[in-house]
């Protein structure tokens, strides 16, 4: 008998076990969202959830996300013609509270990809203890190709078109990759012009003369730092006698590169979407930063050597933060890397093939969920003083989020010894049994 019960000669009566086989495969759960990055987030969820011993039932609600919205829409370029572009929006779970993630653009933007970022971003808030569940969003394009009204056309009608799911109790979007305080404030400003009065809250991210908070633009960044202090700490390591290489030289990586060299850490190595520059005696990041932000890239940068993209990976050093894009920490590359740790600044850089020849080899990776996570802790605390109609002072900022991320690193150090497992492991562990406890609670409606 196959599987649906039904004969064998029934079987290929239908059109042959290729066809049969096919079909049944896009019948199984979670064939909406397949993609590497899903996979990969998959994998990582059900190795949480088997330390765990998680119940089959939450495992099943866990594993996909409750709703998508998928949305094409026309925008007129400045030329004159008009493009079509796909946008999605993703929410993962509904059971801690609204919905909470970035958006993003890119010519790799899809259902899958954005399906995968929500899961993360569901465990990343639960491990850090924020009332939301998780969502992304994005629209695909190549954002490097539009001008500034393009973009700002493109942002303003894909708000419009999944206004209908969004709201300040329902879901909150934030910046991601090529997005920023700019498109926040474009989104924000037509979210409010379709109620008829202004919503600060409808996004995090936002200029501070719109309710933004102070010390969100660093936010992620330091928070990757502040986690670096925590796992030095506890192995006994000086900070300021590491050296370093950063992948990505946008909103996250540049903030890891300034706090890490302000803390006496030398920097290496440091790409961009261009390339990489090395430097074994240190490159100087303000000279880095002021290049970037006047050419666009590190291309062209007069100092240190230059080195391909994947290159840049493979220097020499003690911590590698990758703070770009997804999977480039690969088996490919893994057995090349030979840096110390590993701290993800960016979300899924790691498949977890790479994750398996990194722990064979001593090499200990942070997991983005933890690492990254000062980003929405800081989206919280905006969300939380819009709500409120006040203003925290920098410092406070801080505090609270060395804080918070301080309280979610030792949770998952005790989880991690507790249960002789690896960082990631852990911070999925206690992050799937937080979730999982909600779901218990709320039982199933009706
Ligand atoms: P960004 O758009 O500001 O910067 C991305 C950087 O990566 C750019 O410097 C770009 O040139 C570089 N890059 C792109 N492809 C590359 C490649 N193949 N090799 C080397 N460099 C490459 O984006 P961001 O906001 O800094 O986000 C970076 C990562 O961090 C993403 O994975 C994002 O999801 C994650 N993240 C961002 C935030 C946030 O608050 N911005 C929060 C949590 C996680």
């Amino acid at each position: 008998m196959g599987a649906n019960g039904r004969g064998v000669e029934e079987r290929r009566g239908t059109g042959g076990w290729d066809t049969i086989l096919e079909s049944e495969r896009s019948l199984q759960p979670g064939s909406e969202w397949q993609s590497e990055l899903y996979r990969v987030a998959v994998s990582q969820f059900q190795r949480g959830a088997d330390l765990l011993g998680l119940e089959d039932e939450i495992r099943a609600r866990l594993l996909e996300p409750r709703r998508a919205l998928v949305v094409n829409f026309p925008v007129r370029l400045d030329t004159g013609e008009v493009r079509s572009f796909t946008g999605y929006r993703v929410q993962h779970t509904l059971t801690m509270g609204p919905m909470k993630g970035g958006f993003r653009y890119g010519p790799g933007v899809s259902l899958g990809e954005c399906a995968a970022l929500a899961m993360w971003m569901t465990f990343k808030c639960a491990l850090v203890g924020l009332p939301f569940g998780g969502a992304k969003g994005g629209v695909r394009c190549d954002p490097n190709r539009l001008s500034a009204d393009e973009l700002e056309r493109v942002t303003r009608r894909y708000a419009s078109e999944i206004f209908p799911i969004i709201g300040p109790d329902r879901d909150i979007p934030a910046p991601d990759v090529a997005t920023g305080e700019r498109e926040m404030a474009w989104f924000m400003d037509t979210y409010s012009q379709q109620v008829g009065h202004p919503v600060p809250e409808i996004v995090t991210g936002k200029p501070l003369v719109l309710g933004g908070t102070e010390g969100r633009d660093i936010a992620t960044g330091l928070g990757v730092v502040f986690c670096i202090e925590d796992l030095l700490k506890g192995d006994d390591e000086p900070l300021d006698a590491q050296r370093a290489v950063i992948q990505g030289l946008g909103n996250v990586g540049a903030t890891v590169m300034r706090e890490l060299a302000q803390r006496g850490v030398t920097i290496v190595g440091v790409s961009d979407v261009t390339g990489g520059v090395v430097d074994d005696d240190g490159l100087d990041p303000a000279t880095v930063e002021a290049w970037v932000a006047e050419h666009g890239f590190l291309r062209g940068y007069p100092h240190g050597t230059h080195v391909g993209r994947g290159e840049v990976l493979e220097q020499p050093c003690d911590l590698l933060v990758p703070a770009a894009v997804e999977n480039q920490i690969t088996a490919e590359n893994a057995p090349r890397l030979e840096a110390r740790w590993i701290v993800e600044g960016a979300n899924g850089p790691t498949t977890p093939e790479a994750d398996q020849i990194l722990a064979d080899r001593g090499v200990e990776v942070l997991p983005d969920i933890l690492a990254n996570a000062g980003g929405v802790t800081v989206s919280y605390f905006e969300w939380v003083q819009d709500q409120q109609k006040l203003a925290w002072q920098g410092t406070e900022v801080a505090t609270r989020l060395r804080l918070q991320l301080n309280d979610a690193f030792a949770r998952v150090r005790e989880a991690k010894e507790r249960q002789a497992t690896d960082w990631r492991t852990a911070a999925q562990a206690v992050a799937i049994a937080r979730v999982a406890e909600a779901s218990r609670l709320r039982t199933i409606y009706p």
